[in-house]
């Protein structure tokens, strides 16, 4: 069989969710939207199943997928709905909808719910995406109070730049939260993983770690909180061929990369079609049986080449490690001009294999 593999370490998922809780001393949604940042939803939940106060995705289809399982915890929907057809089933599977503009809440000020909801209200503190604005948010809130059709409601923003802490604007983002949200009861959550990591003064009443839990750090510089996380995931394979090259001769398509000198490459079971980014450079971090040495040359759907010139224990048969435990996907993610949240997601056609 082909050796192209991700394995998925669901203690390490667990202790990193442990991390958030104890970082924070609130309650956390573990966020598995996006099939748990491409590690798989079902098995994430249920690795969390004991400990999480409640997860959170981005659609109802992935929350009923939740509840099918068994899970029986909170489940926050991240954008709410998408059609006003879905809150009957909303009610029915007690989920907890994020309401976060006008048309949303038409929606549900006009609906006959079966019974009162939990609904997450979201404010546009600053970084305009999503959310009510500062000026209509109090009375959003009172109309909500009012209407008979909410049993709770969580005051809830989103940061835009909570993993570059120098830039100020979580800063403000907080205080403008503050300003719109004074005098309005509830909990209140903020915070995505670089929130809970950097931001302790942000922390609310829940806390809402999505990559963090997967090991990843959102911060593009070493950071002392993110250092204690683990991976998650191993994106591993083989080296399926050994080819001596000689010098000034060019690898792969486009023959992007040539030999600088006499050169043993490596080729690698592992390609675009896996996930594996195909803007990543040469140069691009790569482990041969634990040793550090860089991609060369074109990333194909198949395959990839690594150098092992400098690897001489290493041949047919060698152990490749693509990211994961010894290579952050952050640094690999950075040569691909991405991040490691697009790498992780990206993951295809690779058999996962669970850890626990
Ligand atoms: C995805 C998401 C999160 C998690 O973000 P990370 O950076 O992965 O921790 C938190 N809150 C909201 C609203 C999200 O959409």
């Amino acid at each position: 069989m082909r050796p192209a593999r991700a394995l998925i370490d669901l203690s390490a998922l667990r202790h990193n969710y442990r991390l958030a809780k104890s970082l924070s001393g609130c309650r956390a949604l573990a966020v598995v939207k996006a099939n748990a940042y491409g590690h798989g939803a079902l098995a994430c939940a249920a690795a969390l199943d004991s400990e999480a106060d409640g997860f959170a995705v981005s659609a109802i289809e992935e929350a009923l997928q939740l509840r099918e399982a068994g899970h029986r915890q909170p489940i926050v929907l991240l954008e709410g709905w998408f059609e006003a057809s879905e809150l009957e089933l909303i009610c029915r599977h007690q989920l907890w909808p994020v309401i976060h503009h006008h048309g949303q809440l038409q929606d549900l000020l006009q609906a006959d719910l079966s019974q009162p909801l939990h609904v997450w209200l979201k404010l546009d503190s600053g970084m305009h995406r999503t959310g009510f604005s500062a000026a209509d948010y109090p009375t959003v809130w009172r109309q909500l109070q009012a209407s008979g059709k909410v049993t709770s409601l969580t005051r809830m923003t989103h940061f835009a730049r909570a993993d570059e802490p120098e830039t100020g604007r979580t800063e403000q983002q907080l205080e403008a939260f503050e300003q719109a949200t004074v005098g309005l009861e509830g909990p209140a959550s903020l915070c995505n993983s670089a929130g809970v990591l950097a931001w302790p003064q942000a922390h609310g009443d829940w806390i809402r770690p999505g990559i963090m839990l997967y090991g990843a750090s959102p911060f593009g510089f070493p950071q002392p909180q993110a250092s204690q996380l683990q991976p998650v995931m191993q994106l591993d394979s083989r080296v399926i061929a050994v080819h001596q090259i000689a010098a000034s001769e060019p690898i792969g398509y486009g023959s992007r990369f040539v030999t600088g000198r006499p050169s043993r490459i490596g080729l690698v079971a592992m390609g675009y079609a896996d996930g594996y980014p195909r803007h990543a450079r040469d140069g691009t971090p790569v482990l041969v049986d634990g040793q550090r040495t860089t991609l060369v040359g074109r990333v194909s759907m198949d395959m990839l080449t690594v150098d092992l010139t400098d690897l001489p224990g290493t041949g047919l048969g060698s152990h490749v490690r693509l990211w994961g435990k010894g290579l952050d996907a952050g640094e690999v993610a950075s040569h691909a001009d991405t991040i490691s949240y697009q790498l992780f997601c990206n993951l295809n056609r690779v058999p996962r294999h669970y850890q626990d």
